[in-house]
């Protein structure tokens, strides 16, 4: 059958997300997903969209999403702004509209492993470019002729937030060509850059919903950037598919957006979580990194990374294991979720970590 596979299909090593498994008891840490529920503004709001009105075609080009979103970063308008299924499908996007062929596309070794695939997607070169030891981005590294250059800030998984000023000088140094900055998690602790947009027609910002407005499960994410750009990825959009997002989406999103109140109350929450679990792990030996995530990158000074990862796993709770590359292999990423499932995982840890069969090897 292969002969009717094509070249393109064969060629693809395709993102690997975490296991999504669900079951009864099952702490499930290991995707980003908030504990916490969405806005029942948005919720109440796609109940009642849930109507008649779906024979008809959702809006295109989603104008009072886009308008509500503009509003929220107080941008001009809303052709400065692109709303679309998750951040996932605007990365290919951005990639399409934005990075050519010729020169190699700039990011982390250590970062979002979508950004490759999607570069062999489209047949772009790319460079990954080491993190420090520490696992800091160092801007002076991306002094590289490049098609463009993208991390998320804080980066993934390390949760490590890269401040504005030297987002800023990296905009400078590199004035022609874009740089897009995924801020998936830019809830927990950063502060967007989304106001630098009207300066520098370079920058690109990328936000998703999934992960700091629970909605993981819509689909929503949008980017930023001056209209011509915006122009650029529509059109790229428009050669895809013109209806990427359906009308209920639109709706639970631009509530979400709206009910930006109910957000930064869960964020706060998420964020005095992490701090606690953040300072008990440290006080059992593990060397966490300064997250600015909703997720805790981490290793323990004597424990193997897998050996922690599977004792989790047999006792109901997943966290998320990488195996390449191997400069990670011994860390793992745990998803912050309520205080009493981070409770229940830092009780099993500490029994785990006193028995001296595991310390006395
Ligand atoms: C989760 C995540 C995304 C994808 O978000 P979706 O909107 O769910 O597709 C994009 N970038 C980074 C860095 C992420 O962690």
């Amino acid at each position: 059958m292969d002969i009717y596979i094509s070249k393109l299909a064969k060629s693809l090593t395709p993102y690997v997300p975490g296991e999504q498994l669900t079951y009864d008891g099952l702490i499930k840490l290991n995707t980003n997903e908030n504990p916490y529920p969405p806005s029942p503004n948005a919720i109440n709001a796609m109940k009642r969209k849930t109507n008649d009105d779906l024979r008809l075609y959702p809006s295109a080009e989603c104008e009072e999403l886009r308008y509500a979103i503009s509003e929220y970063h107080e941008l001009p308008g809303k052709e400065y702004v692109y709303a679309g299924n998750g951040s996932d499908e605007l990365l290919a996007f951005c990639f399409a509209a934005f990075f050519d062929k010729d020169k190699p596309v700039l990011f982390p070794d250590i970062t979002y492993s979508f950004y490759p695939v999607y570069c062999n997607l489209l047949g772009l070169k790319y460079l990954q470019i080491p993190l420090d030891e520490n696992f800091n981005i160092n801007i002076n590294d991306y002094n590289i002729e490049n098609a463009g250059i993208i991390f998320p800030n804080p980066n993934a998984p390390t949760g490590i937030l890269l401040n504005t000023d030297e987002i800023i000088s990296l905009l400078n140094k590199n004035k022609d060509t874009v740089v897009i900055i995924d801020e998936a998690y830019i809830d927990f602790g950063g502060k967007s850059v989304s106001h630098l947009i009207v300066k520098y027609p370079n920058l690109v910002i990328i936000k998703t919903l999934s992960k700091s407005h629970s909605l993981a499960g819509l689909r929503c994410g949008y980017v930023t950037a001056r209209p011509k750009l915006i122009d650029a990825i529509i059109k790229v959009k428009n050669s895809f598919n013109s209806y990427t997002m359906d009308t209920i989406a639109q709706t639970g999103m631009k509530e979400a957006i709206i009910d930006y109140r109910y957000k930064l109350m869960q964020c706060e929450k998420i964020i005095k979580t992490r701090q606690k679990v953040k300072k008990k792990l440290s006080n059992i030996g593990f060397e966490v990194l300064n997250s600015k995530a909703n997720f805790l990158f981490l290793k323990h000074y004597k424990i193997p990374a897998l050996d922690i990862f599977e004792f989790l796993k047999n006792n109901d709770i997943l966290v998320r294991h990488f195996n390449t590359p191997d400069r990670i292999k011994n860390h793992l990423r745990i998803s912050i979720g309520t205080d009493s499932q981070m409770n229940i995982m830092v009780e099993k840890l500490l029994a785990y970590i006193k028995s001296d069969k595991k310390m006395n090897r």
